[in-house]
C-alpha cells in the first residue's frame, strides 16, 4: 500500500522534532503534527523559560553580594512583568527556530492535533493521513493533586503567565519542579513555604545531597513543612489557605502544585492502533522504543522513563538513525547526568551511595566547603558538597554528586568521565584547574568512609 508519508511524528517537542528532522535528512518523507507550540514543553513552559528565571534570581543575589567586593550597589525593586516580556520574546524566537528547523529539513508540518483512526491512519485536524511508520512523542502534562479546592492552585505552566510576584507563595512537592520554583521565587523576593511529604526533598537523589539541600533551603528562608500530606485548599480573603492533614495550615497569596506529571495519552485513540500502556499510563515500549504495534514507536516523556530533554532528543535521534539511516542503535539510559537548578544547584551522574552500596562495597569521598566567593560575600547556605562513590573492587567511579555553584556546568564534564568508566585514580592523576570548586573532584585524597556489603558485615 502507498502511504502519504514514510514517517508521521505526533508531537513537535524535543523528541519529536529531533526524530522528524533526522529521519528527513536520511531521505524519508516525514510529517509532524503539533497541537500547541513548536518546541514543546522544554522551549515553551519548561527548561528554557525556567532557566531564564533562574538567571534572574541569580542577578538578585549578585546585587546583594556585590558590596562585599567593593561595589556601591543597591538592590532596587524587581519587575516580573519586565522579565516576563524578555523571557517570552526569547521563547518566541526559539519557537520559530524549531518550526524552521523542520521546514529546512523538508518535513511537512501540521499545526493540529493528531489522533489514531487505525494502525496506519491518523486524523490530523480533520484530515485523514496515512503513514508507514508512526512515532508518538506527545510528552506529558502536570497533574493536579486530588484534594478539595485543588483548582485554586497553579500548575507549572501557570507560572509563566504570572505578571506580578506573589508576596507569599506556597509550593507543594519535593521534586525538581517544586524545588526549582521555590528557590527562584524566594530569590526574586517572595516569602516561600515548601510542603512535601517525605522527610527530605528530591526522593531518589543521593542522601547527602538531599540533606545538604534541605539545609541550603532553610538558610535562604524557605520554610519547609516536611512529612506533610495535603488536606484542602480554600480561599481566605484575597488569599488562599492550604490545610494540611494533622491540623497545620499555611496562608499564601498563591499555591503552586508541583506534584508530578503524567504522560499525554488521553484521547489519542491508542486502542484503535493496538497500542498498550503501562499501569502508570505511559506508553509501553521495548528497548528499541517499539510499542505493542510493531510499526509504531514512542519516545520522550510519554514513555515516562527519564523525563529530560536531552534524553528525549537522544532517543529520537537514535530511532531516526535506526529506521531510516541504516545505523541501528539505542540511546543509553545509563549514567545520564542531570541537574536541578536550585540555589545552589545540584549536578549528579551515576549511582547514589545507597544504590551502589546495595551492589557491593564502595569507598566514599566527600568534601564540604564554603566557596571563596562566599567567604567574602558572607552569604549563608552556600556551602558546597562534592562526593564520589567509588567501587572498592574495580576503583571505578560509580557516581558523582555535587551541590554548589556551577554544579550543572561542572557535572557535564564529570559525566563524560563516569560514562567512560574512569577510575578514582584517573580522577586523581588529572591536574586541577585552580582556583575553582571543580578542582575538588580531582583532589579528594582521603576516603571519608566505606559503605556496602563488606562495611555492613564488619
Ligand atoms: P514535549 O516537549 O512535552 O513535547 C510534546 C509535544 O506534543 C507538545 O508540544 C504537545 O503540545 C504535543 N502534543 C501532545 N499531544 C498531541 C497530539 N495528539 N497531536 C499533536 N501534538 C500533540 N528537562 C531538562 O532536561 N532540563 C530542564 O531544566 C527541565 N526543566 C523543566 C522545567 C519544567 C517546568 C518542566 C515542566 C519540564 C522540564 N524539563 C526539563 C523536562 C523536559 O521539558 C521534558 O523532558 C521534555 O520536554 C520532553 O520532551 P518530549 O518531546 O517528550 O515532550
Ligand atoms: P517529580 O516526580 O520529580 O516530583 C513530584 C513530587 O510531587 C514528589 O516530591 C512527590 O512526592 C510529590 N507528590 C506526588 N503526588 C503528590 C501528592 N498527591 N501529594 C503531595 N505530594 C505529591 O515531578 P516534577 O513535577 O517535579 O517534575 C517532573 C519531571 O520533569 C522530573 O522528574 C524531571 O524528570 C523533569 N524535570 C527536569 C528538570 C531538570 O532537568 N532540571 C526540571 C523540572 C522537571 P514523593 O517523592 O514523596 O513521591
Amino acid at each position: 500500500m502507498a502511504y502519504d508519508y514514510d514517517l508521521f511524528v505526533i508531537g513537535g517537542g524535543s523528541g519529536g522534532v529531533r526524530c522528524a528532522r533526522i529521519a528527513a535528512t536520511h531521505g524519508a518523507r516525514v510529517a509532524v503534527a503539533e497541537e500547541r507550540f513548536w518546541g514543546g514543553t522544554c522551549v515553551n513552559v519548561g527548561c528554557v523559560p525556567k532557566k531564564i528565571m533562574v538567571n534572574a534570581a541569580e542577578y538578585g543575589q549578585w546585587l546583594e553580594d556585590a558590596p562585599a567586593f567593593g561595589w556601591e550597589a543597591t538592590k532596587g525593586g524587581f519587575d516580573l512583568a519586565k522579565l516576563a516580556a524578555a523571557r517570552d520574546a526569547e521563547v518566541a524566537r526559539l519557537n520559530g527556530i524549531y518550526a524552521r528547523l523542520l521546514a529546512n529539513a523538508g518535513c511537512t508540518s501540521f499545526e493540529a492535533r493528531a489522533t489514531f483512526l487505525d494502525a496506519h491512519t491518523l486524523d490530523v485536524g480533520g484530515r485523514r493521513i496515512t503513514a508507514e511508520r508512526i512515532v508518538i512523542a506527545t510528552g506529558g502534562r502536570a497533574v493536579r493533586p486530588d484534594l478539595p479546592g485543588a483548582e485554586l492552585g497553579m500548575l507549572s505552566d501557570d507560572v509563566f503567565t504570572l505578571q506580578s510576584l506573589p508576596r507569599r507563595l506556597t509550593v507543594v512537592g519535593g521534586g525538581y519542579i517544586a524545588l526549582e520554583f521555590a528557590c527562584i521565587f524566594r530569590s526574586l523576593g517572595s516569602e516561600v513555604d515548601l510542603v512535601y511529604r517525605a522527610d527530605l526533598p528530591l526522593r531518589g537523589f543521593d542522601q547527602d545531597i538531599r540533606g545538604a539541600l534541605q539545609e541550603a533551603l532553610a538558610a535562604q528562608g524557605i520554610r519547609q513543612h516536611t512529612g506533610r500530606h495535603l488536606g484542602r485548599l480554600d480561599r481566605m480573603g484575597d488569599g488562599l489557605l492550604l490545610n494540611l492533614q494533622g491540623g497545620e495550615a499555611v496562608e499564601a497569596d498563591a499555591v503552586l502544585f508541583a506534584t508530578g506529571r503524567e504522560p499525554n495519552t488521553h484521547g489519542l485513540g491508542l486502542e484503535a492502533a493496538g497500542i498498550c500502556c503501562t499501569a502508570d499510563g505511559a506508553i509501553e515500549v521495548d528497548e528499541d522504543h517499539r510499542t505493542t504495534a510493531p510499526h509504531i514507536f514512542a519516545i520522550g516523556d510519554v514513555t515516562d522513563k527519564l523525563n529530560l530533554t536531552p534524553m528525549a532528543t537522544a532517543v529520537g535521534h537514535a530511532l531516526a538513525d535506526t529506521l531510516f539511516g541504516n545505523t541501528p542503535r539505542q540511546a543509553s539510559y545509563r549514567n545520564v547526568p542531570t541537574a536541578v537548578f536550585t540555589s545552589p544547584p545540584i549536578g549528579t551522574v551515576g549511582m547514589t551511595e545507597a544504590d551502589a552500596a546495595a551492589l557491593g562495597p564502595v569507598d566514599i569521598y566527600l568534601t564540604r566547603f564554603t566557596p571563596m566567593r562566599h567567604t567574602i560575600s558572607g552569604r549563608q547556605g552556600r556551602k558546597a558538597l562534592m562526593k564520589l562513590v567509588v567501587c572498592q573492587r574495580s576503583r571505578q567511579v560509580l557516581g558523582a554528586h555535587m551541590l554548589g555553584e556551577d554544579a550543572a556546568e561542572i557535572m557535564q564534564g564529570i559525566g563524560i568521565a563516569v560514562a567512560m568508566g574512569a577510575t578514582k585514580e584517573d580522577f586523581d592523576r588529572t591536574i586541577g584547574i585552580h582556583p575553582t570548586a571543580a578542582e575538588e573532584f580531582v583532589t579528594l585524597r582521603t576516603r571519608t568512609r566505606e559503605a556496602g556489603v563488606r562495611a555492613a558485615a564488619e
